[in-house]
């Protein structure tokens, strides 16, 4: 699943694209995960301009100029992809990539689609058809932000909320609490990994042995870390790539996500690999404790 630094990098790339463009038509085979359905979420943004494209944690919030939002997420496999009308057009794509899933667009993992008025089209792949699109009134919007939890780049992350968020969860992996969504927003497992990898924290450790120190640290390294992955467009791992096609250029700067059995930059020792709940979990176990 493409975490903070991934869709902000397919947002930058949708500024581009889609800015000013206004909106002609929406189509959706599942309209399951459309809302409202299809036919009168198309009535309500059909004729309207793309104000802004801005996002929410792993949440994309195309601000219409009628108000409302449409809100995507790609969730595990969704992909966009965006075409000019003319027949030579770049493609550009981002999320998580699909054999054959560029060829011959519309085609059997295209499951919305948003065409404008000059042509062009946002197609919605997704394999597996968790992703998707809600239209959002401001107060629907706020309801949204309140679930999810802080953002790290959010003002409201400070020392004493990161703290305040840990006193109440002395028993949990550190590791399980970064990655609760509710709790703090964006994160996930890549970087959660570097993040503890930064502050020399072992995933597993309980909550209630992480010392001041350690929290100082991993409060100062989370924010860190995901600018700089925002910054190099992003990591491809096995399901992500940005909205250009381009694999994001984080992989080489990770220290231990992806890094199993391979020597610690750091010491030499070889990274561990294990599961934590279900998630596959990389740390130096002799630089994080
Ligand atoms: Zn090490």
């Amino acid at each position: 699943m493409p975490e903070l630094p991934e869709v902000e990098t397919i947002r930058r790339e949708l500024v581009s694209a889609v800015s000013g463009k206004t909106l002609k038509d929406f189509w959706s085979n599942w309209p399951k995960n459309v809302s409202p359905k299809p036919p009168a979420l198309k009535k309500k943004i059909v004729g309207c301009r793309v104000k802004a494209v801005k996002r929410r944690a792993k949440i994309l919030l195309i601000e219409l100029s009628n108000g409302l939002y449409l809100t995507i997420h790609l969730k595990l496999t969704g992909q966009l992809i965006y075409k000019l009308k003319t027949k030579n057009s770049q493609l550009i794509h981002g999320g998580h990539p699909q054999k054959g899933g560029l060829d011959n667009l519309p085609n059997k993992f295209t499951h919305h689609i948003l065409t404008f008025t000059d042509g062009s089209k946002l197609f919605f792949n997704d394999l597996r058809k968790f992703g998707w699109i809600k239209l959002a009134d401001q107060k629907a919007l706020g309801k949204l932000i309140e679930d999810s939890g802080v953002e790290p780049f959010d003002k409201a992350f400070t020392l004493a909320a990161f703290r305040k968020i840990l006193e109440r969860y002395p028993n949990q992996k550190i590791k399980q609490l970064l990655l609760n969504q509710a709790l703090i927003s964006g994160l996930g497992n890549i970087y959660v990994d570097e993040s503890c990898f930064a502050a020399r924290i072992r995933p597993t450790r309980n909550v209630r042995d992480v010392t001041k120190k350690e929290v100082n640290d991993l409060f100062r390294s989370i924010p860190k870390i995901l600018k700089k992955a925002i910054d190099k467009k992003g990591t491809s791992a096995d399901s992500y790539v940005q909205l250009d096609g381009k694999p994001g250029g984080m992989l080489p700067f990770l220290n231990v996500y992806g890094r199993g059995r391979l020597p610690c930059k750091r010491c030499k020792t070889p990274i561990a690999k294990i599961k934590l709940n279900g998630r596959g979990t990389h740390f130096c176990p002799n630089c994080q404790r």
